[in-house]
């Protein structure tokens, strides 16, 4: 039975061994809170909830913030799922996740106020985090310097980690967002694994840029109370290349989780790391080869990662040397992980050869909030995770796409991945995304959203000459940057409407 450490209330075991240890500082900021402060801080925002939840969900509606993190030790300590919404989606989209989700108590900003009025549903209870005396209040300043001793929860007390702490939405690369039900168990496997490929030092102090409504932005913070290390959190509200940078040195960060296009941004600034820093976990997306280049000149530790939602983060994960010797790669998966690749008739591929990946082990999910989508999703083998790729000889990883990106153009297999590539490779192109419009005649009408300074003449050219004819896009439409989701993938709804558009 789970009685013991880690109990649920991971931060009340932390606060009783390393009382004084830095837990958790605000960005760009000097607040921040000791385990021991934070520890009371939770106490008190949790009795405050306590009273307004009636055996459903807790919602929180904020951009990355020191409140987030207070809310989601409350939520372990009540034995209350937490369910972190994400403040890009349209509010019916909220309105609609937030009833599916029930919840007691829906938690907002000052700024998302008006939308977390308009999503809650009825009965539920909103409440601000920047309301003063109100019951979420968090006091966002620092700690108090509380001292009173803290004690371990007790055995019989402490909420059980194999029920649901956290329920989480994908990100919606491929439809409506899924809600994936986590447990705390599932984020203690997630932070060991992480801690056996990534090491720990006592110092560790670790930068989250990412949104907290995404495992990305939420399992850093699981990881440093289980370790006894420091989350340095935030700022919230769209990233900030020059703020990164900024905050990586003045705060003197040793990790820092970001997504490719974050990565990106940074290099284009000139940041470069210093030799404090020695893990950025770069996951969420495909990094490009070039991406990866300009990490080795300047020497950043980039540690390519394959991660989801239902695995509570990361899955496989490269070291920097290995990323550089198997360029493309995303590494082995951690220590309590199988990972099977699958081909079309559920046989193990051979090595470098595609399949679907299969992933098991004690940090993934046991569901969705949707039965239908769990169903859909898990065999006794684990979760079909309808990404494809291949494993070499040693069993490093490489993810090339989506089972549901294949697209039937003409009655030909079109691969939109492979038209991508080949098109990335045209000199005045940066970036490029394929997809498949609907199309009478085609079936699915091979179409291509490219970011670069060339004309649809000389693309269609070079098309002409690299691809097959059933791969050549029939419709080309260019735009400033390739739309993408909050965790980094290619948002491929809005490039398909997008291109929609430009064929009108
Ligand atoms: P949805 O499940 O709603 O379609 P999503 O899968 O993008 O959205 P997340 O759980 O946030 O939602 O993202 C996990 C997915 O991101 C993985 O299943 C994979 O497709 C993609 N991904 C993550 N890391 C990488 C990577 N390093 N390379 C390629 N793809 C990646
Ligand atoms: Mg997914």
């Amino acid at each position: 039975p789970p009685t013991t450490w880690p109990s649920a209330d991971l931060l009340a075991e932390r606060a009783s061994r390393t009382p004084e240890r830095e837990a958790l500082v605000a960005a760009g900021t000097d607040a921040s809170w000791t385990y021991r402060e934070l520890h009371a801080a939770v106490d008190d925002l949790s009795s405050r909830l306590d009273t307004h939840l009636d055996g459903h969900r807790l919602g929180v509606l904020s951009p990355t913030r020191p409140a987030v993190a207070h809310l989601l030790f409350a939520a372990f300590r009540l034995g209350v799922p937490l369910v972190p919404l994400n403040v890009r989606n349209a509010t019916a989209e909220l309105a609609e996740q937030a009833e599916r989700a029930d919840l007691d108590v829906l938690v907002c900003t000052a700024e998302t106020r008006k939308t977390a009025d308009a999503a809650a549903p009825d009965g539920c209870t909103v409440a601000s985090v920047d309301d003063g005396t109100g019951l979420a209040w968090v006091d966002e300043s620092g700690g108090s310097g509380a001292s009173e001793p803290v004690t371990p929860p007790a055995d019989d007390d402490a909420p059980d980690p194999d029920s649901e702490a956290l329920l989480v939405f994908t990100s919606g690369t491929t439809g409506r967002p899924k809600g994936v039900r986590l447990t705390v168990a599932n984020l203690v496997a997630s932070a060991t694994a992480s801690a056996f490929r990534l090491g720990v030092d006592r110092t560790d102090r670790w930068l989250v840029p990412l949104p907290t409504y995404h495992v990305g932005g939420l399992a850093p913070i699981v990881r440093s109370t289980l370790y006894g290390t420091t989350t340095v959190l935030g700022p919230g509200g769209g990233f900030d290349a020059e703020t990164t940078a900024r905050n990586l040195d003045e705060h003197r960060c040793t990790s820092v989780s970001l997504v490719p296009t974050m990565l990106d941004r940074l290099l284009d600034v000139g940041w470069t790391p210093d030799s404090r820093l020695r893990v950025v976990l770069l996951g969420g997306a495909p990094a490009s080869q070039g991406l990866l280049d300009r990490c080795a000149e300047r020497d950043v530790p980039a540690w390519p990662t394959y991660g989801m939602s239902e695995a509570a983060s990361q899955v496989t994960t490269a070291p920097p040397e290995a990323a550089r010797e198997h360029p493309g790669t995303v590494g082995q998966p951690l220590v309590n992980v199988t990972l099977r690749v699958l081909d079309a008739d559920g046989e193990p591929c051979e090595p470098g050869e595609r399949g679907e990946l299969v992933v098991d082990g004690p940090q993934v999910t046991r569901g969705y909030l949707d039965d239908e989508h769990t169903d859909d999703a898990f065999s006794e083998l684990g979760l079909h995770t309808g990404d494809v790729g291949y494993r070499d000889a040693d069993g490093r990883l490489w993810v090339t796409g989506r089972l549901d990106d294949l697209l039937v153009s003409g009655g030909e297999n079109v691969d939109p991945n492979r038209v991508a590539a080949v098109l990335r490779e045209h000199p005045a192109v940066a970036d490029v995304a394929v997809v498949g419009l609907d199309d009478p005649e085609w079936g699915d009408r091979v179409a291509a959203l490219v970011v670069g300074d060339c004309s649809v003449a000389e693309l269609e050219a070079y098309a002409r000459e690299h691809l097959a004819d059933h791969e050549r896009p029939r419709t080309v439409a260019f735009a400033d940057e390739l739309p993408r989701t909050t965790s980094g993938t290619v948002d491929r709804g809005t490039v398909r409407e997008l291109l929609r558009a430009g064929c009108e």
